[in-house]
């Protein structure tokens, strides 16, 4: 099994998981390259489950190896919310949802944030039909809600995510967003499963 199919159409995303998965052991492929265009619904309560519901479809359509994502920011002050319903956080209507975030958070002093990245790895059953082997790996980064925007770099919630040494992740150096971020952490925590399944002739 040499090619991995990244689950995400957000080129972001698939900016961020180019780098952090340069080292798998063969093709790291995304959903343009193979002609596959799939809106997943992600109803689920748990990043997980939304997660597992996006690399099982993408792993049933192309029948490779498929890894999906789901990750969202929590702030102390929203007793930790929007979570896993970041991505829709206040509606399809709203356009600046980093503004909206602050608006809600407001001058409360609780302002302790973490941004939370569960992976979900499908892997082609050898069954014709039957479902994919589902493995989720999660990561987490741990910082504060700033009280306003700085930076240019990452993207969603970059600008208002303030680290312990005083930067957001939006002025952080993509390398070192990568080496601190939830999503690389989950892909370390992925990364000697990716290894042992890629490796192995299919
Ligand atoms: P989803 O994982 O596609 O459901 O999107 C999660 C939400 O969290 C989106 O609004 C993203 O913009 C935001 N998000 C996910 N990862 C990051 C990140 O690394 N930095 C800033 N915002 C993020």
């Amino acid at each position: 099994m040499s090619d991995l199919l990244l689950a995400t159409a957000n080129r972001s995303k698939q900016r961020e998981f180019g780098r952090l998965l340069a080292g798998i052991p063969g093709r790291l492929v995304f959903p343009q390259d193979v002609g596959i265009e799939l809106d997943v619904p992600e109803p689920y309560p748990t990043y997980a489950g939304n997660a597992a519901a996006k690399a099982e479809a993408y792993c049933r359509a192309s029948g490779l190896l498929s890894l999906a994502d789901d990750s969202g920011i929590e702030v102390e002050a929203l007793d930790w919310g929007p979570g896993v319903v970041t991505a829709r956080y206040g509606g399809d209507d709203v356009d600046d949802r980093v503004a909206l975030l602050l608006e809600a958070v407001g001058d409360s002093p609780r302002r302790a944030a973490r941004m939370v990245c569960v992976l979900a790895l499908a892997t082609p059953s050898p069954r014709p039909g039957a479902s994919p082997r589902i493995e989720a790996f999660h990561g987490e980064m741990h910082g504060e809600l700033a009280r306003e925007r700085r930076g240019e770099g990452g993207f969603g919630y970059d600008p208002v995510f303030l680290l312990p040494n005083g930067c957001t992740t939006a002025e952080l150096p993509d390398g070192q967003k990568d080496a601190i971020s939830h999503r690389g952490r989950a892909v370390a925590a992925v990364m000697p499963r990716l290894q042992a399944l890629m490796a192995v002739p299919a």
